[in-house]
């Protein structure tokens, strides 16, 4: 058996063959409709009813340093990073199953808080804390939340589904979480500074970064994106097939590009990114585009709508339009500014394992 580590196939190799091996297994329950691949997994519960569920790791260290996180917020992004799966698939989120593994030394107001995070975050979604588990682990904190949701299934919206003409849309503004991240980080290590050389340290970052408020707060605080999903439904409106931008808009668009055998071309200007992540961009020399790109964790929504439905959705006031599907052997493109194409097919987004 030859040693092959995880970093030479990646995350989502490494999901590939996960799948293989367990494939399987999803014979023996006739009514699972998705497995592996999609936002969530799919369960018919009835004639006319489709149960998804998802669920998310957050790993202290990994995801989150509790230097820069306050456990509030954290409890609160360990929730709506969840719910913002069961919105990509137009669902509504009913009940979550959360479990934590801490150190012994932990205190349990720091546990408090994060749970006060998660229930303030769950009620305003609607969505009931029912479960969970609770382990020791020594050296980090790590936290994973299941939540279950459901949808008509005639409503129910894939990954798979896009076709050539399809207009692409995305809701919100993307690069802020990963341009919060580079601003926390910087604070970090100012802080580390600090605490390095005896120095006392302001830990309340929040109150001292006001010009970088809106990009912290979307790092911090994401929310899922549950508004668009009742305006699709006010609206009549079920889109062919909709990912939520949790790895950066080039790796989760070619998710859809993949599963729906279909290209895209999406255009630099039309692509909505907040002035500040601009400025932190220009800031730390780097480029805003590229942290919408490849930056991840902006918990927007990425859909793909029939031309038919652009009335419905021009006024919208928190909806770009910024490409469109085209055949598979076209790619996957960007017109950039100055009208010249780029291949962002390998602009591969986040991945856990390589580097
Ligand atoms: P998302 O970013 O929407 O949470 P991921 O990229 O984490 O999705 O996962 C992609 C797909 O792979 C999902 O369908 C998820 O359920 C599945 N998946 C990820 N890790 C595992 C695993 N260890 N075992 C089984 N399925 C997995
Ligand atoms: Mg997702």
């Amino acid at each position: 058996m030859s040693f092959k580590p995880i970093s030479d196939i990646g995350e989502f190799g490494l999901i590939d063959r996960i799948a293989s091996i367990t494939a399987p297994t999803l014979e023996t329950t006739p009514g699972i409709t998705e497995g592996i691949g999609d936002d969530c997994a799919v369960y018919e519960i009835s004639r006319s009813m489709v149960q998804v569920t998802t669920t998310d790791l957050l790993v202290e260290h990994v995801h989150f340093d509790l230097l820069t996180t306050p456990l509030h917020h954290l409890g609160s992004k360990a929730i709506s990073v969840n719910v913002s799966d069961i919105c990509a698939m137009n669902a509504k989120p009913r009940y979550a199953l959360v479990s934590i593994a801490i150190p012994s030394k932990t205190s349990v107001d720091l546990v408090e808080t994060l749970y006060r995070g998660m229930s303030e975050t769950s009620r305003i979604y609607g969505l009931a804390i029912a479960g969970g588990d609770t382990s020791l682990c020594p050296g980090a904190m790590v936290i994973s939340v299941t939540v279950a949701g459901d949808i008509e299934k005639e409503n129910i919206t894939y990954r798979k589904g896009a076709e050539p003409g399809d207009m692409i849309c995305v809701s919100g503004t993307l690069g802020g979480a990963a341009a919060g991240l580079r601003v926390l980080m910087r604070e970090k290590s100012v802080m580390m500074e600090h605490i390095r050389h005896g120095e006392t340290y302001d830990k309340d970052v929040m109150s001292n970064l006001s010009d970088y408020d809106d990009a912290i707060r979307q790092q911090l605080l994401p929310s899922a994106r549950m508004d668009i999903i009742g305006f699709f439904e006010k609206e009549n409106i079920v889109p062919t097939s909709m990912i939520d931008i949790s790895d950066g808009l080039a790796s989760d668009l070619a998710h859809i590009c993949k599963r729906s055998g279909v290209g895209a071309q999406i255009e630099e200007s039309r692509i909505p990114i907040l002035s500040q992540t601009r400025h932190i961009a220009d800031e730390f020399q780097e480029d805003a585009m590229n942290y919408a790109l490849t930056g991840g964790e902006d918990y927007q929504l990425l859909f793909t709508l029939k031309p038919e439905n652009f009335s419905a959705i021009s006024s919208h006031p928190d909806i770009s339009v910024i490409g469109k599907i085209t055949p598979k052997d076209d790619g996957l493109l960007l017109r950039d500014i100055y009208g010249m194409t780029v291949d962002i097919q390998s602009l591969s987004g986040f991945d856990h394992f390589s580097g």
